[in-house]
């Protein structure tokens, strides 16, 4: 939807196929950071987002094992020392209406691509399953899989992206959330088990980690063995984990890490989730396929005007955004060894808690708390809105 809104706003004619009706699915996570916030005011968008029920928060608090490890980022550099969470189908709805007020966009809901159009080795569009059902085509002088994590375009090319495994799995629920609560984000990493809490407002999102596999045998051992979980990591919690009435009401997240090796092909490119998929370590994923998007809208809106993109100008968008991604795929590895596969291994609940080194020095430095602040929430090398596309 970022691409479609900046290559529109280069007057180049785009169409976004979405499978989907609307938005309205809540596996995807919330966190809209301070990069992706800045780029917001540069498309003139400030306003907009303001009207859009989110939460900001400046500090990020999280439990390891014994040790608590506040995440300030009031010191960050730029103009957001905060994060926004904000429902991912309003932040999309926010960006499809802004591009569907310039005349060369166009959104196709309810469309579902099938598969690449071939002319010998060159991708030339798509096949698709239209809103009333029958299969169609569309050519086009790109075409980009931006179709996330199982990638339906990714998958009909071969492509096969490398994965780094990840030693856990998300059960993801909602409780209600009262007045007094807390608010933004928190998050309690213990012996055997951990939780994020999201604060959307009138109820709390939760992402209740498992360890990668386990989900048939641990809701075998009934929904009151969750509810004692959630209970001893976060106590406030057990006036309400009772609302959790069945495992119905839980949804399994299959956490996935894992990178292409080439993000391209003649005639087609791949960003996001289908050229990466990240872990939810750190809310990153949103804001790394939206950078992706500001870098291929700059690179490419020049070529695209000229009715054809050569192959090595794909090229250097992936060149441009490989290695912020490998470095922050990196440090979700690093947290998913160091401190989930520990928080989450059987056998955790019967070791000494105590969390790792880095994690017992960052909670002594507010250097270090500023410096992880700025890598989550800004990242390495963040984009900037190319000139056409500001307002
Ligand atoms: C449990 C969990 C929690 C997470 N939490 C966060 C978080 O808090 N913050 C964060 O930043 N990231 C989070 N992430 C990561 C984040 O969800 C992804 O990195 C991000 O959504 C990737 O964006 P995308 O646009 O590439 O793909 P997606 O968001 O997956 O979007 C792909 C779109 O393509 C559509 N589509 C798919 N196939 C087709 C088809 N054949 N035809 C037409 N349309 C199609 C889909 O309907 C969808 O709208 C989380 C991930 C997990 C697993």
């Amino acid at each position: 939807m970022m691409l479609g809104l900046m290559l529109a706003r280069a007057g180049i004619d785009v169409t976004v196929m979405e499978k989907h009706a609307d938005f309205l699915r809540d596996f995807r996570g919330d966190t809209v950071h301070a990069s992706t916030l800045r780029l917001l005011d540069e498309l003139g968008l400030a306003e907009k987002f303001a009207q859009v029920p989110h939460r900001l928060i400046d500090t990020l608090r999280l439990q390891v094992q014994d040790t608590p490890l506040d995440i300030d980022l009031r010191r960050i550099p730029g103009p957001h020392k905060h994060i926004a969470l904000v429902p991912q189908w309003d932040f999309l709805e926010l960006l499809a209406t802004a591009a569907q007020k310039e005349p060369t966009f166009r959104l196709m809901r309810s469309t579902e691509v099938l598969g690449p159009l071939r002319d010998g080795s060159r991708v030339t569009g798509v096949s698709y399953r239209d809103s009333s059902g029958t299969v169609r085509e569309m050519r086009a002088s790109l075409t980009v899989a931006c179709d996330g994590r199982g990638s339906t375009l990714r998958s009909a090319m071969g492509l096969v992206p490398k994965s780094f495994g990840a030693p856990m799995d998300v059960w993801w629920f909602r409780l209600p959330r009262d007045d007094g609560d807390p608010p933004g984000l928190a998050g309690v990493l213990g012996a055997g088990h951990a939780c994020i809490v999201i604060d959307r407002g009138d109820y709390f999102q939760i992402a209740y980690i498992i360890p990668k596999g386990s989900d048939a045998q641990l809701r075998a051992q009934g929904i009151e063995r969750l509810h004692q979980g959630v209970v001893e990591l976060v106590p406030w919690l057990a006036d309400r984990v009772s609302e959790l009435k069945s495992f119905d009401d839980v949804k399994l997240l299959d956490v996935q890490l894992n990178r292409l090796r080439r993000w391209y092909t003649d005639g087609l490119l791949l960003i996001g989730d289908a050229a990466h998929a990240m872990s939810p370590v750190g809310g990153v994923g949103i804001n790394l396929a939206v950078a992706d998007a500001v870098a291929a809208a700059g690179m490419l809106a020049a070529p695209l005007r000229g009715g054809r993109v050569p192959t090595r100008d794909l090229a250097t968008v992936q060149a441009r955004r490989w290695l912020p991604t490998a470095l922050i795929q990196g440090a979700q590895r690093v947290v998913h060894a160091r401190v989930i596969a520990v928080a989450v291994s059987p056998g955790s609940t019967d070791r000494p808690a105590e969390a790792p080194a880095a994690v017992r020095a960052v909670n002594k430095s507010a250097a270090l708390q500023t410096l992880l602040g700025s890598a989550v929430a800004i990242g390495p090398f963040p984009q900037h809105t190319p000139v056409f596309a500001r307002r």
